[in-house]
């Protein structure tokens, strides 16, 4: 069956990178043929979203911060809101971040609250969820993603300003990833209780993200319900990520 849903393949760079890294990223992937039906984004750190906007130009790559506060200004020392990163070029940004939620504590309502910061500033907001090992070792994991979600995901959201990422913590940066069936079976969860929530659950993309690279993105891909993959470590290199946008053909 034809795909109805546009693929996302969304490279997070994390705290990685610099100037002359972005510039040849962006010369080598900003320019690439996207497949049909798919879309690109680079999450590069915050310093660097001007500069990405600007070299990627009118191109098909977009770019996307890794995280925003809620609030619109005031005493935040270090924070960037939703709006700076809209004015800066950006057409999307990541939220809830497994390593946001370890590294600073967010909780879901914190989540919940920048992914709303993100669509008043007119931004596509990527929620992250995704369950610990010890959540899947007892088998807690399709449990654990529907409070994820119920407690995440805000109220205004759409399939139109929203991307879903289902990231298992224990498969981020690892190089270990769930089954197929796994992931298959997560997907689907996801998508079920978005429709009960939002309803147009088919609509929604829904991200695989956890130890993507080149070698398993095609199978990952493959399946029904993934529309797309946020890459950590296998998005520094270009010719890794248009590896894996190449599976997408
Ligand atoms: C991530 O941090 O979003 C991620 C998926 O990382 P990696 O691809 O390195 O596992």
């Amino acid at each position: 069956m034809a795909r109805t849903r546009n693929r996302l393949i969304a490279g997070n760079w994390k705290m990685n990178g610099n100037d002359a890294a972005l510039a040849e990223w962006i010369g080598a992937v900003g320019g690439a043929a996207v497949p049909d039906g798919c879309e690109t984004v680079l999450c590069p750190p915050s310093v660097y979203l001007k500069p990405a906007a600007a070299l990627a130009g009118g191109g098909p790559l977009r770019i996307g911060a890794q995280d925003c506060h809620a609030e619109a200004s005031g005493a935040h020392t270090g924070d960037l809101s939703a709006e700076m990163i809209a004015e800066a070029g950006a057409t999307h940004v990541i939220v809830g971040h497994s390593e946001r939620r370890a590294d600073h504590g967010e909780s879901d309502a914190a989540v919940a609250a920048k992914a709303s910061a993100g669509h008043r500033a007119g931004l596509t907001v990527i929620i992250c969820i995704g369950e610990s090992e010890a959540e899947r070792d007892g088998g807690e994991t399709l449990a654990v993603l529907a409070g994820q979600l119920a407690g995440s995901v805000p109220e205004g959201a759409s399939a139109d300003n929203t991307v879903i990422a289902y990231e298992p913590i224990w498969a981020i940066g690892t190089g270990r990833t769930p089954t197929l069936d796994e992931i298959a079976e997560a997907h689907a969860h996801i998508r079920a209780t978005m429709a009960g929530a939002v309803g147009n659950g088919d609509d929604f993309r829904i991200l695989y993200g956890g130890s993507m690279k080149p070698g398993n993105a095609g199978e990952i891909l493959a399946i029904g319900d993934v529309d797309g993959g946020l890459i950590g470590g296998a998005s520094l290199k270009a010719a890794d990520f248009l590896a894996i946008l190449d599976t997408c053909r």
